[in-house]
């Protein structure tokens, strides 16, 4: 078959378009099948990520973190602003800017790699065929050797509060609002709920946060939770733990939402009501019959530890497959699923996989929390050390928060790094590397970090491991 390729890859978010670059620059003739439709009715690539995830959101989180410094940090450096105003419009222009400028980086990487782009709905065939139906319900049959599934996630839809984009909305709805709702309620206190309820918050919308379990950002160390949660408490977010929704109910212009928590049965009124309980594996459409390709108990495809499906030359990768949601994993999973096909030695570690909230204060994690250590019966020390004591923060005015360091009680082998703070999106980084070559704390303690930089707390946290931190007891 003339048009036969080496790689057809089904979805253009971040974990297949990393695939589809890596498959051509090692030589493989690829082929990408996309069907997101953007914001002007034409094929945007990039996926969930650069259209309503990821670049989005931080884009706005930016935004609004300039406009609620105005208020809340600039007077501290005697600097003072009256009259401040936010044009939503430009606010919610410059991130639609952002997100074209990236999803047509894409379109042209694809371009530059002499990847074929095909807009429309892929559905897996037997024998490694895909169809492709295009917008105008054309079809046509194009084969390869492999097909990687990158068909991403979708919000979960609660069935007694059901999106209707206008009161009741989801992620893309709450990057696209036109005026800023006095009262938003959301629900979900996860990674979403947070970093939009900030944004809006920090605009000024009264926010409500209803979250159902009892316990505050359960997957981040209960520490560095507990710290965050009294920042946002502070920034005015109202956030209900142990609370849940029984009813969202649109009437007129409001929301009325019930649910129950420890006080009985509560009703919250608000303007809008962004629903963030978490995304799932998306699938329809994407199998035909036959196919072999096996769910799991959560709609997940099932693949090995090499992304392998099972079925001959089938590979999935992403948010559609176990592990966690997160736009980095899905990167690296595709890289090494392409490495693979071409028989080199792919490698992904979701050990050590870097977790960030974009909140102000940034969360960021990696490897095991204390209390999966406790479970786990592993023995570990702690160092811990204060964003206060450090003099980068002091001047920025924001010294907020802590670096948490857990290393194994004998070997010293960091196991994990917790932080709240400034800038700890990028901290995290070199934590990462320090775990991924099976460093100890001394070791990041003897290394050289410049001064004064928000890095110091890193460097402090480690020789507070070892109870020999230099600014502050031990
Ligand atoms: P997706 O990005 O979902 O892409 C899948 C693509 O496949 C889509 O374009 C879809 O239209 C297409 N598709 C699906 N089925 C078919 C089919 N049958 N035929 C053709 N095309 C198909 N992660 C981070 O790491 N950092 C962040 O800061 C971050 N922020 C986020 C903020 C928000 C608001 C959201 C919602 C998510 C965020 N995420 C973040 C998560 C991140 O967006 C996802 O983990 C990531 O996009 C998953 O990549 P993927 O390639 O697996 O799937
Ligand atoms: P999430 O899993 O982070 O949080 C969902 C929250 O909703 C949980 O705390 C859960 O207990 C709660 N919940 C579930 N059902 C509920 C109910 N009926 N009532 C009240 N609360 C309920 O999910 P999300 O915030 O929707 O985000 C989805 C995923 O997208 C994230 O897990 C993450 O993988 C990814 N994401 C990552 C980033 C980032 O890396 N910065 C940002 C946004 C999204």
């Amino acid at each position: 078959m003339s048009d036969k390729f080496d790689v057809i890859v089904i979805g253009a978010g971040p974990a297949g378009y990393h695939a589809a670059i890596r498959a051509a620059q090692l030589g493989l003739k690829t082929a990408v099948v996309d069907a997101f439709v953007g914001k002007d009715g034409k094929q945007a690539l990039g996926g969930t990520c650069l259209n309503v995830g990821c670049i989005p959101s931080k884009a706005l989180l930016d935004s609004s973190k300039q406009f609620y410094n105005l208020s809340h940090n600039l007077p501290a450096h005697g600097i003072s602003v009256e009259n401040a105003k936010v044009d939503l419009k430009a606010f919610i222009g410059r991130k639609d800017k952002i997100v074209k400028q990236f999803t047509g980086g894409v379109a042209q990487l694809f371009k530059a790699n002499k990847i074929t782009s095909f807009f429309g709905q892929g559905k897996l065939l037997k024998g490694n065929q895909v169809e492709i139906t295009g917008n105008d319900g054309a079809k046509q049959v194009i084969g390869a050797t492999n097909v990687i599934l990158a068909s991403g996630s979708v919000p979960i839809e609660l069935p007694f509060a059901k999106f209707d984009g206008e009161h009741i909305i989801d992620n893309a709805g709450a990057l696209d609002i036109t005026a800023v709702p006095k009262r938003l309620g959301v629900i979900g206190a996860g990674v979403i709920g947070l970093e939009l309820g900030s944004v809006w918050n920090r605009l000024g919308s009264d926010v409500t946060v209803i979250e159902a379990l009892p316990d505050f950002l359960g997957a981040a160390d209960a520490d560095i939770a507990k710290i965050a949660l009294k920042e946002f408490g502070k920034q005015g977010l109202t956030i209900k733990l142990g609370a849940k929704l029984s009813k969202a109910e649109v009437k007129g212009d409001e929301v009325h939402v019930t649910y129950a928590d420890k006080d009985g049965e509560q009703t919250l009124v608000v303007d809008k009501l962004l629903v963030a309980v978490g995304r799932r594996a998306y699938t329809e459409g994407l199998l035909g019959e036959d196919t072999g390709v096996k769910l799991d108990e959560r709609g997940r495809i099932v693949v090995d530890e090499h992304n392998h499906t099972g079925v001959d030359g089938v590979w999935a990768v992403g948010d559609a497959v176990r592990g966690p949601m997160l736009a980095h994993k899905g990167f690296e999973e595709g890289m090494a699923v392409a490495e693979w096909i071409a028989g080199k030695a792919g490698h992904v570690d979701l050990d050590t996989m870097p977790w960030v909230i974009y909140t102000e204060p940034e969360i960021a994690w990696a490897g095991r929390t204390e209390k999966q250590l406790k479970e786990e019966g592993v023995p570990y020390k702690v160092g811990t050390f204060p964003f206060a004591a450090i003099g980068r923060a002091v001047a920025m005015n924001e010294a907020v928060g802590q670096v948490k360091m857990i290393a194994h009680a004998e070997t010293d082998r960091i196991l994990g790094v917790h932080m709240v703070g400034p800038g700890v999106s990028e901290l995290i980084a070199e934590c990462v590397v320090a775990m991924e070559f099976k460093g100890s704390s001394e070791d990041l303690a003897r290394i050289v970090h410049a001064h004064p930089t928000l890095s110091e707390a890193v460097h402090e946290a480690a020789l507070a491991v070892d109870k020999r931190a230099i600014h502050k007891g031990n």
